[in-house]
C-alpha cells in the first residue's frame, strides 16, 4: 500500500485483539500448562538462515501488521528455525531524504556483520530505500516486495528482485456492488487530493469510463468534512457510495479511517463499497478488498523459494492478492440477499457479539444452567413432597400403631400361605398364646377344623374381603375358641404377593350368652303356653275332684260304684299335680312368700326325703350352723328337693349317696368366677348332689325343658326339673347344674338371704272340721261348673250361699244383703273386674266382710312376682274340699 495514512486507530486495533486476546489466553494457558511437563528448555537450534522484513511504516500500523501476520504465519510453519527480523521505517511520520541518510548510516552499522538471507519490503516507501541504499548496507541480498504501486520494471535490473505490486480491484468491487443494488443510477465516489487520492482517482476514472452510458459518476473530492456528511445524506435512493480514501480534508485535517468511515457511515443512506481490507466492519458492505494478510503470506512463500535455492530475478512478478469481502450487518441493514455474493466470499462481521461469536457455548451453558435449576427445582419440590408425605406416613403411622396396640379385638397379618407375620398384643387377653408365640406359626395349626381354611382363602380370593367367617380355633389347652374373622387381601408393594390382614374377634362368650338366650326364650314361650293350659285344667279338675268328692260323701263305701268314683277323684288329683308342675315351671304359680330357716325346712323333709330315696342311698345332710333365712313358699321349695331327691334316686340304681349341703355365700363378681345370671349380694346357697351316672353336656343343656326326659315311657315326664327351674326363678334365686358321666351330679342353688327375720309358723295343713252356724257365703266365679260345685259344696257344709258369674251382681246382692254376708269368696281372673277390685267395692258397702281369693295361677292381682300380698287369703285351684272347708273355718273363726 503506498497511500499516506493517515493516523491509526487504536479501536481498530482493540476490534482486531479481541479475538485473538481470548484464543491467546487458551494457547497461554496450555503453554504454561505444557511448560510445567516438561520441565527443561529444549536448547534452539542455532540458525544461520535469516529473513529481514523492512516495513514502511511503523509496528501497530494495521496494514503493515498485516502483512506482518502473513509472513510469521508461513514462517511459523514451514521454516520455525529461522531467524525474522523486522524494521519500520516510519515513514508515515517522517519521510525526508535526510532521515533516510541517517537510516541508511544506522543500518550499515546495524547489520554490518550480520548475515541476512532475504530482505522482505513492504509498501513502496521500503523498497525504494531498498533500491537506494541497499548496495551500501546489504550487498547483494535478495529482496523481495509487497504492496507496491510505483514499481518500474527498470528496477529489476541487475538486482535479485522479485514481488508482488499492487493492485486494487475498482472493476470487480464496481461490478459487484452494481449487481447487489440493481436500480444503482448514481456512483458518489470519495477520495481526498492526497497523493494516493489523486493516483486512485486517475486510475478509476479510465474504468469508469465503461460505466457512462448507465451510471453518473459524481466525485466528492477536496471537500470539508461538513460538507462531505452534508452530501452523502443528500444522496438519492439509487445511489452507492465508492470510498478510495477520504483521510485529510479541505482545512487539511487529518482523520483516521475508522473515524471518518462511522462517521458518514451513520449519515449516509446508501449502501458503501471499498477496495480496502481495513475499511470493511466499519460501515462498508465489502467489495472485492486488497487483503494485507494475504500479501504477506504471498511474499513469505517467494522469500522461501528463494531461499531454498531459486534466484529472485527467476521468480515471476505477481500482484496483489484481492478477496471478495462483505460485512453481514451492512449487507443485512440494506436488504441484500447474501445468495448473491460471488463463490468464496468472506462474510465478516467485526461488530459481532460477544453472544453470536459465542452462541453455542452460551446455549450451552445456558441449557446446562436451566436443566441445572430444573434439577434442583426438581429435587427441591422431590425433598418437600418426599418431607410430606414422610410426615403423612409417619403420622399414619402413628396412628395405626396406636390402634394396633390398644384395639380390643385382635389384629393379624398373615400371607397367603398362613404364615402370621404380625398380631396385636390383645391376643393375650383371649388366649393363653404370648403374641411371640403366634408370630411365624402357621393359621392352620389352629383351625379345629382345618378344611375351614381354603374355603376362607376361596371366599378371600373371589371377593377380596371376608366377613365375619365364623371359625373354632384351638387354644394351648386345648380348649376351643369361636372366632369370628373380617380380612382383606391387600397388595401392600407391586411386586410382592398379596398380604392378609384381618381383625378376629372371640365370641365364644356372647355366642354362649346368645345360646342361652335362645334357651331362656324357649322356656317362656313353653311356661307361657304351659301356664294357659294349666290354668283352664285347673278349672276343669276344681269341677272333677270336687264333683266326685261330693259323689263319694254321698255314697256308701258298700256301693260299688263307691271306688269307682273315687279313683275318678285320684285322677283327677294326680292330673292336678302335672298342672301343678306346669305352673311351677310357667312360674304362674302364687308363692306364699315368708322368712324361712333353709336349715330348718331340710330338716323337716328329711324323714320325706329318705322316703322318696332308695334304701340303698345313703342320705347326707351337712347343714351350715348357721341360720340361712331366706324369703320361701315352703311347700315349693320342699317341692324342689323332692324332686331333686327323685331324680338323684333314678340316678342311682345301685345306690350312692344323696347329699344336701347348706352354706351361706357371698357373690362378689370381681372375686369369685363369673356367675352372668346372679347379681353381687349375700345368697344362701344349697347344693343338692349324687354319686351317680350323672350326665354329657347335651342332656346338661336340656335338663330344665319341660317334657325333656331321659327316661322309659311312664317312669318319666320330664316336669321335675323344669317345675324346679321355675321354682328358683320365682325365689329370685338361681339354679347351675354341674354333672360329669359316671362320677355323679350336683345341683347348686342360690337362694337370695334375706334379714334374719324370726320364722313364721309353717302353714297348718291340719284339717279342721267344716264350720256349722248357717253364715252366709258370696261366692263370685265367672266359671259356671266351678260355680255350681262350690255352691254345693258349701251348702252341703252347712253355709248359706250367695252366688253369681257376675262382679256387679255381686256388687248388687251384697247391697240387698249387707247386713247377713260373711264371707266372700272370689275367683281373681273374671271379665270387667279383678277379684281385688271387686273385693275393694264390697267392703266399701259391708265392711265386716271378709275374703277369700281362689285362683288357677298367680297374676299380679293379690301377688307380686308370684308372690302373694301380706295378709291376704287364697286357695289355689283346683283344690280338695277338705282343704278349702278348712280354710273357710280359719277365716271366720
Ligand atoms: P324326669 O325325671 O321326669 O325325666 P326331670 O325334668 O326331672 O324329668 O329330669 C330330666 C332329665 O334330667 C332326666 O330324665 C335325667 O335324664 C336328667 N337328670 C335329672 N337329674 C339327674 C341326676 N341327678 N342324675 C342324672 N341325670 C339326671
Ligand atoms: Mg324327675
Amino acid at each position: 500500500m503506498s497511500a499516506v495514512f493517515p493516523g491509526r486507530s487504536l479501536k481498530h486495533q482493540a476490534g482486531l485483539i479481541k479475538k485473538s486476546k481470548i484464543y491467546g489466553l487458551i494457547v497461554t494457558l496450555c503453554l504454561i500448562a505444557s511448560s510445567r511437563l516438561s520441565l527443561s528448555i529444549e536448547p534452539i537450534a542455532a540458525s544461520n538462515t535469516s529473513v529481514l522484513v523492512l516495513h514502511s511504516y511503523h509496528h501497530g500500523f494495521t496494514w503493515t501488521d498485516n502483512i506482518s501476520d502473513g509472513i510469521m504465519e508461513v514462517f511459523n510453519d514451514k521454516m520455525p528455525e529461522l531467524e525474522l527480523r523486522f524494521e519500520f521505517l516510519d515513514t508515515r511520520r517522517i519521510y525526508t531524504e535526510a532521515y533516510f541518510k541517517q537510516l541508511q548510516s544506522l543500518f550499515r552499522q546495524k547489520y554490518e556483520n550480520v548475515d541476512i538471507d532475504v530482505i522482505i519490503c513492504t509498501d513502496d516507501q521500503a523498497l525504494l530505500f531498498m533500491l537506494q541504499y541497499g548496495e551500501t548496507i546489504f550487498k547483494n541480498i535478495p529482496v523481495v516486495f509487497c504492496s507496491v504501486s510505483g514499481f518500474q520494471p527498470g528496477m529489476r535490473k541487475g538486482r535479485q528482485l522479485t514481488g508482488l505490486r499492487e493492485s486494487i480491484d475498482i472493476k470487480a468491487t464496481l461490478d459487484i456492488a452494481l449487481k447487489l443494488n440493481p436500480g444503482t443510477k448514481n456512483v458518489a465516489v470519495i477520495t481526498d487530493m492526497t497523493q494516493t487520492g489523486r493516483a486512485l482517482k486517475k486510475n478509476a476514472q479510465k474504468i469508469f469510463d465503461e460505466y457512462q452510458k448507465r451510471l453518473t459518476f459524481i466525485y466528492f473530492e477536496d471537500l470539508l468534512v461538513e460538507d462531505l456528511q452534508l452530501k452523502i445524506a443528500q444522496l438519492p435512493e439509487n445511489s452507492i457510495v465508492f470510498l478510495f480514501i477520504f483521510s485529510k480534508d479541505k482545512s487539511g485535517r487529518v482523520f483516521s479511517h475508522e473515524q471518518n468511515l462511522k462517521r458518514l457511515s451513520r449519515y449516509c443512506k446508501v449502501p458503501i463499497y471499498a477496495v480496502w481490507e481495513f475499511y470493511l466492519g466499519y460501515g462498508i458492505v465489502g467489495g472485492k478488498l486488497t487483503n494485507g494478510t494475504m500479501e504477506g503470506r504471498m511474499v513469505a512463500e517467494m522469500a522461501l523459494r528463494i531461499l531454498k535455492g531459486e534466484k529472485a530475478s527467476n521468480i515471476a512478478l505477481d500482484e496483489s492478492p484481492t478477496l471478495y469481502m462483505f460485512d453481514r450487518q451492512q449487507l443485512q441493514r440494506f436488504s441484500i440477499d447474501e445468495t448473491l455474493l460471488p463463490e468464496g466470499s468472506i462474510i465478516i462481521n467485526r461488530r459481532i457479539s460477544f453472544f453470536r461469536e459465542y452462541r453455542i457455548w452460551i446455549w450451552g451453558i445456558f441449557l446446562f444452567l436451566l436443566l441445572e435449576t430444573i434439577l434442583i427445582i426438581n429435587l427441591y419440590l422431590g425433598r418437600l413432597q418426599r418431607q410430606k408425605t414422610l410426615k403423612a406416613l409417619r403420622q399414619s403411622e402413628e396412628k395405626y400403631r396406636n390402634i394396633f396396640e390398644n384395639i380390643r379385638d385382635m389384629y393379624y397379618e398373615s400371607n397367603l400361605e398362613g404364615t402370621i407375620l404380625e398380631i396385636s398384643p390383645s391376643i393375650e387377653e383371649y388366649s393363653l398364646y404370648k403374641r411371640d408365640e403366634l408370630v411365624g406359626r402357621r393359621l392352620t395349626d389352629f383351625y379345629v377344623d382345618p378344611s375351614q381354611r381354603p374355603l376362607f382363602l376361596k371366599i378371600l380370593q373371589e371377593k377380596g374381603s371376608v366377613n365375619d367367617y365364623e371359625v373354632l380355633l384351638k387354644d394351648k389347652d386345648g380348649t376351643f375358641h369361636n372366632f369370628v374373622i373380617n380380612a382383606a387381601l391387600i397388595h401392600t408393594e407391586p411386586e410382592s404377593s398379596p398380604k392378609i390382614i384381618g381383625s378376629i374377634r372371640d365370641i365364644t362368650e356372647s355366642k354362649k350368652l346368645e345360646e342361652q338366650l335362645q334357651q331362656a326364650q324357649k322356656m317362656e314361650s313353653i311356661g307361657t303356653l304351659a301356664g294357659g293350659i294349666a290354668h283352664d285344667f285347673n278349672n276343669l279338675l276344681t269341677a272333677i275332684i270336687g264333683g266326685a268328692e261330693l259323689v263319694i260323701s254321698k255314697t256308701s263305701k258298700k256301693d260299688p260304684n263307691f271306688h269307682l268314683i273315687q279313683e275318678i277323684k285320684e285322677a283327677g288329683v294326680r292330673a292336678a299335680d302335672l298342672t301343678k308342675q306346669l305352673l311351677a315351671f310357667s312360674r304362674r304359680q302364687v308363692l306364699k312368700a315368708e322368712p324361712q330357716n333353709i336349715n330348718h325346712i331340710v330338716e323337716n323333709l328329711e324323714k320325706m326325703l329318705k322316703r322318696v330315696i332308695r334304701e340303698n342311698i345313703e342320705f347326707i345332710s351337712d347343714l351350715s350352723a348357721k341360720e340361712l333365712m331366706v324369703m320361701a313358699d315352703v311347700v315349693q321349695l320342699e317341692q324342689v328337693l323332692i324332686n331333686l331327691a327323685i331324680n338323684a334316686s333314678d340316678a342311682m340304681p345301685g345306690g350312692g349317696k344323696f347329699i344336701i349341703k347348706t352354706e351361706a355365700f357371698e357373690y362378689d363378681p370381681e372375686v369369685q368366677e363369673a356367675l352372668p345370671h346372679l347379681q353381687a349380694g349375700k345368697y344362701v346357697l344349697v347344693s343338692v348332689s349324687d354319686t351317680g351316672k350323672g350326665m354329657d353336656q347335651k342332656t346338661i343343656d336340656k335338663i330344665f325343658e319341660p317334657f325333656f326326659t331321659t327316661k322309659e315311657q311312664g317312669k318319666g315326664t320330664g316336669l321335675g326339673l323344669a317345675m324346679v327351674y321355675g321354682i328358683i326363678k320365682q325365689h329370685k334365686g338361681y339354679i347351675l347344674v354341674d354333672s360329669e358321666v359316671g362320677t355323679g351330679t350336683r345341683f347348686d342353688i342360690y337362694l337370695p338371704q334375706s334379714e334374719n327375720l324370726p320364722e313364721q309358723p309353717g302353714e297348718s295343713r291340719h284339717i279342721t272340721k267344716s264350720g256349722k252356724g248357717g253364715q252366709t257365703i258370696l261366692i263370685v266365679e265367672d266359671d259356671p261348673a266351678v260355680q255350681a260345685l262350690l255352691s254345693k259344696l258349701l251348702i252341703e257344709g252347712g253355709y248359706k250361699v250367695l252366688k253369681t258369674g257376675d262382679v256387679y251382681e255381686a256388687i248388687d246382692l251384697t247391697q240387698k244383703n249387707s247386713s247377713s254376708i260373711d264371707l266372700l269368696i272370689t275367683d281373681v281372673v273374671m271379665p270387667h273386674m279383678n277379684g281385688r277390685e271387686l273385693h275393694k267395692k264390697i267392703t266399701a258397702i259391708c265392711p265386716e266382710i271378709k275374703v277369700l281369693f281362689m285362683s288357677g295361677y298367680s297374676d299380679n292381682v293379690i301377688s307380686h312376682d308370684g308372690v302373694i300380698d301380706q295378709g291376704i287369703q287364697f286357695i289355689q285351684k283346683p283344690f280338695e274340699m277338705k282343704l278349702l272347708l278348712g280354710k273357710i273355718r280359719e277365716i271366720l273363726d
